[in-house]
């Protein structure tokens, strides 16, 4: 999908800050520098990939990191920050007229997706108990009126063209006696349309402009002389989000030839890299106002820039994965523990606790889930059975203090006690005390600096 790449990249970029304490300047650097080639390899224009990470670079090496509690989330959270400020901040609404109706003209290249748009467009605004009103201004491409009118149809939205039987509009007619749309006056249709809809209390206005398959003169010259016509409250640039490097200058021309509000991205759904979502809000100063994300007239959806953001960094999941990591793995037991193997002071109660530990991180399996590259462990965990640590549990409890002090002393009569009272069996607790007598002797081996020989014990 749409930035699954970037989000593999960023993600693994981010994992290697996991479990920081304190972030270098080196670290930082290693980390814009992934960021950067992650941003390019997407397709995100240059100029918009150099501010982006020269801002994040500034503020991770900044107070706000160095003070964090938890550096490695804190750069997590500025990549995000930065990521909403170039998809434009605010999530931006549509700016109705307190003078209706409201007038949204659509302009992009031929095939961007407006049309389809203005199907979406108008049936999410009937919803919203609006009456919009469509207008096919677009008499270039043959087949564009008839499209137009099939959206409206399916939208439940009536269509203004320059052809007669149009539904809704056949009494409007001034414009009528253009066939098959490849002639008439755009212009004229839009203004005849705004007319007809004053007329009929429609209270928004949806044009669709012709686009070309690159951008041209004539072409600007007509959307401009439109929007001169009918001077709309919001003019959508739509683009195609599979354009990638092509976006940028797209963009720029349709910002001098026609200018435009606010931009609507299509094809989302794609496997787009996403670049161009990522650098035309940057580049024009205009926000992301839609997002269309297939064929569908309910594929459509407002833009949200901090949701986007999210979406990007699967944020959910890294924060998620850091706070657990660091929950899990708490530094000082680690230390204290280390030290209890090497004095061989570790106990049953120990081994209890660090169970526990295990426990309390939640399914350690979906933990794993969100690391990528961690499939090797992944596999071994496949096998992992919660349950068991519940018995494990069971079988220590029962133990008496000295018991699990000191495993030694426990005999025969001793097991089949402890089996009893942890209602498991005495393979279950020779099992148990086997493991941790290996898993003692390898963490021995382990804090005194050798290589563990335990064979079936993985990294854990
Ligand atoms: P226009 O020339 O700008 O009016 O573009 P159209 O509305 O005719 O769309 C061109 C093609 O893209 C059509 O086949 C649409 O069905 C398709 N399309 C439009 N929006 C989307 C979208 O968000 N996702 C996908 N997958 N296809 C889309």
């Amino acid at each position: 999908a749409t930035f699954g790449n970037l989000t593999d990249r960023l993600v693994d970029t981010f994992k290697n800050l996991r479990g920081k304490g304190k972030l270098s300047p080196a670290d930082v650097d290693g980390t814009v520098r992934e960021i950067r080639r992650a941003l390019l390899d997407a397709d995100v224009s240059l100029d918009v990939v150099k501010d982006f990470t020269s801002k994040v670079r500034e503020r991770a090496l900044g107070d706000e990191v160095s003070k964090a509690l938890n550096p490695a989330q804190q750069v997590v959270q500025i990549v995000n920050d930065e990521l909403v400020a170039i998809l434009g901040g605010e999530a931006r609404r549509i700016q109705f007229s307190k003078n209706p109706p409201t007038v949204i003209m659509l302009a992009g290249l031929q095939g961007a997706g407006k049309t389809t748009l203005a199907g979406k467009l108008a049936k999410w605004l009937a919803k919203e108990n609006h009456t919009p009103l469509l207008v096919a201004a677009d008499l270039q491409r043959p087949n564009a009126v008839t499209q137009l009118k099939v959206v409206g149809e399916q939208a439940g939205v009536p269509v203004f063209a320059p052809e007669p039987g149009n539904v809704g509009a056949e009494d409007a007619a001034p414009s009528r006696g253009f066939f098959g749309g490849t002639v008439g006056n755009p212009v004229k249709v839009a203004k005849d349309a705004m007319k007809f809809a004053r007329d009929k209390q429609y209270d928004v206005v949806i044009v669709d402009t012709a686009g070309r398959l690159g951008v041209d003169q004539e072409l600007m010259k007509q959307a401009a002389d439109i929007r001169k016509a009918i001077d709309p409250d919001e003019v959508f640039f739509v683009i195609d989000a599979m354009i990638g490097q092509d976006a940028v200058a797209t963009a720029k021309a349709f910002q001098e030839g026609v200018d435009f509000t606010a931009v609507v991205l299509t094809k989302l759904d794609g496997d787009a890299r996403g670049g161009a979502a990522l650098s035309v809000a940057s580049v024009t100063g205009r926000p992301i106002i839609f997002a269309s994300t297939g064929e569908g007239l309910d594929d459509f959806e407002p833009f949200y820039p901090d949701r986007m953001a999210s979406r990007i960094l699967d944020l959910g999941d890294i924060l998620t994965l850091i706070e657990q990591a660091q929950g899990a793995f708490d530094e000082e037991e680690a230390r204290k523990t280390a030290e209890k193997f090497a004095t061989d002071s570790f106990t049953l109660d120990d081994f209890l606790k660090q169970m526990q530990q295990l426990k309390n991180m939640g399914s350690i399996k979906n933990m794993l889930g969100m690391l990528p590259g961690a499939k090797g462990m992944r596999q071994q965990l496949e096998n992992f059975d919660e349950s068991e640590i519940t018995r494990t549990e069971a079988i220590i409890q029962s133990m008496t203090m000295q018991e699990r002090r000191q495993p030694k002393v426990l005999n025969g009569s001793r097991r089949v006690r402890i089996a009893r009272g942890s209602g498991t069996t005495v393979t279950e607790v020779n099992a148990l005390v086997n493991r941790f007598e290996q898993a003692a002797k390898m963490m021995k081996t382990v804090a005194k600096g050798g290589v563990p020989q335990v064979p079936g014990m993985g990294p854990i």
